[in-house]
């Protein structure tokens, strides 16, 4: 349930409100817009009394909430919400490109990717450390390596890093990660979702290979309920039986996801398509749709890449890419109240 305020409500009489919900054993989550403050109401509502609440002096408007989750939902939060990546913005009108290798391989490359996509436009520096991989005999990552060699790659591009975790136990090495990465195949690890709920850093979400959006959402919930707010939700793809692609990108996700939560919303072509030569399209694609953000595997040399060539684009094509983005970003769709 949610209660919209009226404009400068009384603070005695929004006192006792929130003390008399609260003595109900509910949670009340304050959300202060330019205009608006709004109060979420978290636990069992069903007792509560609707049109007394409405009577109120102070309340302009209470509506029930249907859907299971509270912090991500636009209803309750209708401002888009602005993640700060390392300084960097990201979400409510800062678009920025994620890009880099799907691995971490050694010194040079990382350097030299990140340092070619900053100045093709990049924000954020992308790059696997720990892998998640099909099969255990594939390259799994230069783990702890792979995270010291990202952030020396930071420190000479100045763009500031994400890296997924694979494992709770790891999570120690990220303390310098400025936005860590939960990978599609940990959407629903609620451990992990948990301890990254209690920390004060930016965690970008991947949708499970079959998730529901909605799971997405309840994913972000976790994250969200532990005090973490800095959620960045991701489309990658979903496995369907189509085969010609790696996934099946739902681009409908972006402007879905875009009315049901203020969250900013990243599309991934890369992973969501396996096949470089759709990536440039499918980002095009995701941009227009109204997408605060694309993730770009970028490689120096992808015929020999030690994970995902095929989807790779060469540094001179990301150049390209980018450049076209910059010239349909104007154009793209913004989410608006009502849509
Ligand atoms: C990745 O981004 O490196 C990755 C493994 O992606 P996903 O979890 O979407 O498969
Ligand atoms: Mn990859």
């Amino acid at each position: 349930m949610i209660i919209i305020l009226k404009d400068d409500p009384n603070p005695k009489q929004l006192d006792n409100l929130i003390q008399w919900l609260k003595s109900m054993g509910l949670q009340i989550h304050e959300s202060r817009g330019e205009n608006t403050m709004i109060l979420g109401l978290v636990g069992d509502t069903t007792t509560i009394d609707i049109d007394l609440i409405n009577a109120l002096d102070i309340v302009a408007d209470v509506k029930r909430i249907q859907e299971p989750y509270k912090n991500a939902n636009r209803k309750f939060h209708p401002e888009d919400t602005i993640v700060s990546v390392g300084g960097v913005k990201l979400g409510g009108g800062h678009f920025q490109i994620i890009a880099g290798p799907c691995s971490v391989e050694y010194s040079e490359q990382i350097k030299a990717i990140a340092c070619s996509v900053k100045e093709s436009g990049a924000g954020i520096l992308r790059g696997g450390a720990f892998k998640p991989r099909t099969s255990p005999y594939a390259f799994q990552g230069m783990r702890e390596e792979g995270i010291k060699l990202l952030l020396e790659a930071k420190k000479v591009s100045g763009l500031p890093i994400v890296t997924e975790i694979m494992d709770l136990s790891h999570l120690h090495l990220f303390e310098q990660v400025d936005m860590i990465q939960v990978g599609a195949r940990n959407m629903q690890n609620f451990e992990l979702l948990k301890e990254l709920g209690r920390l004060d850093r930016p965690v970008l979400l991947k949708r499970g290979l079959s998730n529901t959006l909605q799971e997405l959402l309840m994913s972000a919930e976790y994250i969200m309920a532990g005090g973490n707010r800095q959620v960045v939700l991701c489309e990658r793809g979903i496995r369907t039986f189509e085969t010609t692609t790696r996934n099946t990108l739902d681009l409908s996700a972006v402007p879905l996801l875009k009315s049901m939560s203020h969250l900013p919303v990243v599309v991934d072509p890369s992973h969501g398509t396996g096949l470089s030569k759709l990536v440039k399209p499918m980002a095009m694609a995701a941009v227009a749709a109204g997408a605060d953000g694309v993730m770009i595997e970028v490689h120096n040399d992808p015929a020999h890449a030690l994970c995902d060539g095929q989807q790779s684009l060469t540094m001179e094509a990301f150049h390209e890419l980018a450049d076209g983005i910059r010239g349909i970003l104007p154009f793209a769709c913004r989410w608006k109240q009502g849509d």
